[in-house]
């Protein structure tokens, strides 16, 4: 046997590294309460407590929604758990047939396509894409989520970064590329950690006048915007404008999955030739089902985004009221600045351990250093108690922190 204390070694001086820096990420063992989410049960070492959850992506509480669970437990007392296969090899079942339907009606478009996560749809779909597309350019924003800049790097793709949401920038670069090379503009519509929204018509006037493709990631915006739940895009009429949106299962549609829509041609394409959506197990058809559910469900009614929307406003008037930072942008996420990453993980434990409540801090690499926060994300099954809650522990917090209470001006 090799020396292995060696490896281990390695392995422990890198552990401590991130320890100290304040940046290891330390699990929360949760049990959600279905009917009563965001309340949940917390395990620790010591025993077990009753929090509150404020940093969920099931943004509107479709997780425990009835005709989510009622999809799901029809879905596998008839077909059973898993789907057996590979989309290609007996993984097909009616439940993916109907969920890549509902999706591409979402969006307006001709087709959709499901993957096993949001993650896996935008590596498999943009390194497709860009790797096959010949001379193929990525321009990608600065602030795109680690998914499409694995899938860009994968792609072994040109990529070119242009500043986040600069159309100057953008415009310049187009522009430095020869016209009859292809090109993609990667970009999202709502960024995940500071919450701000791009300007997606004219990012769509510049991809249009230089000849490229739009690629826009909805993950933090379908079901939560929109007339339909289609997104930002679905919001300002864009959804025709772009020729591949990428949206997650995951988040406000409370199951797990991703997927593409865009023109028949392109979504065959990805289908056709992504490793990353070819050679994997299909997700089980009650996953499938649930999402449909929901996706389903948000088309019609407008009351969770409603609810959403003044939880949301209720808890920033709270945070403004008691002067406790927070940046400004016009979405649902709310980043409470703290800046120090010590200080994050300090006012955190601090939340869970004596108030009961659950914020996961947001630390490098996730966001840059000297920018770390709490990212708070308010829910329509947030009551008036809950709010009040949060903001007096983060009030007493922050004097006991001699954190500055002025506010931070958006980035
Ligand atoms: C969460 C996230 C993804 C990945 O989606 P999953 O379904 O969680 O894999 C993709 N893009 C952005 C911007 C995200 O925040």
């Amino acid at each position: 046997m090799t020396d292995q204390n060696r490896y281990d070694r390695f392995f422990n001086d890198e552990l401590d590294a991130l320890k100290q820096a304040g940046n290891y990420r330390y699990f929360a063992d949760l049990e959600r309460r279905r009917g009563q989410f965001p309340a949940a049960v917390n395990r620790h070492a010591g025993g077990a407590r009753d929090i509150t959850v404020w940093c969920s992506n099931d943004y509107l509480g479709m997780g425990q929604h009835a005709d989510v669970l009622a999809a799901m437990h029809a879905a596998i007392d008839t077909m059973g758990a898993g789907a057996g296969g590979t989309r290609n090899i007996s993984g097909t079942t009616h439940a993916h047939v109907a969920l890549e339907a509902e999706l591409a009606d979402l969006h307006n478009k001709e087709s959709a396509l499901v993957f096993t996560s949001g993650y896996v749809s935008n590596w498999a779909s943009l390194g497709t894409l860009a790797a096959r597309l010949p001379g193929c350019v990525v321009l990608s924003d600065a602030g795109n989520h680690a998914s499409m800049i694995e899938g860009i790097r994968h792609s072994r793709a040109e990529r070119v970064i242009w500043k986040h949401n600069d159309l100057n920038d953008l415009e310049a670069k187009l522009k430095a590329i020869p016209e009859d090379r292809p090109k993609i503009v990667a970009f999202e519509s709502v960024y995940s950690m500071d919450g701000d929204i791009a300007p997606i018509a004219a990012i769509c006037d510049l991809a249009e006048r230089y000849g490229a493709l739009t690629y826009l990631d909805e993950v933090h915006a379908v079901g939560l915007y929109g007339p339909r739940g289609g997104g930002i895009a679905e919001r300002e009429g864009l959804m025709d404008r772009l020729d591949v949106i990428q949206g997650t299962l995951g988040k406000a549609y409370g199951v797990v999955g991703g997927y593409i829509a865009g023109s028949t041609v392109l979504i065959d394409f990805v289908r056709s030739f992504a490793s990353g959506f070819i050679f994997t197990t299909a997700l089980p058809p009650a996953v499938a089902a649930g999402a449909a559910a929901a996706v389903r469900h948000l088309k019609t009614s407008s009351a969770e985004r409603a609810a959403h929307q003044a939880r949301v406003a209720e808890v920033r008037a709270e945070l403004d009221a008691r002067a406790i930072p927070h940046l400004a942008n016009d979405s649902h996420i709310i980043p409470v600045m703290v800046g120090d990453p010590v200080k994050c993980r300090w006012i955190s434990d601090q939340l869970m351990e004596r108030h009961g409540i659950y914020i996961q801090p947001i630390n490098y690499p996730t966001v840059p250093k000297g920018t770390e926060r709490l990212r708070i994300t308010p829910s329509p099954v947030h009551s008036a108690a809950d709010i009040a809650r949060l903001v007096g522990a983060l009030g007493e917090l922050w004097s006991q922190c001699q954190l500055a209470r002025q506010p931070i001006a958006a980035q």
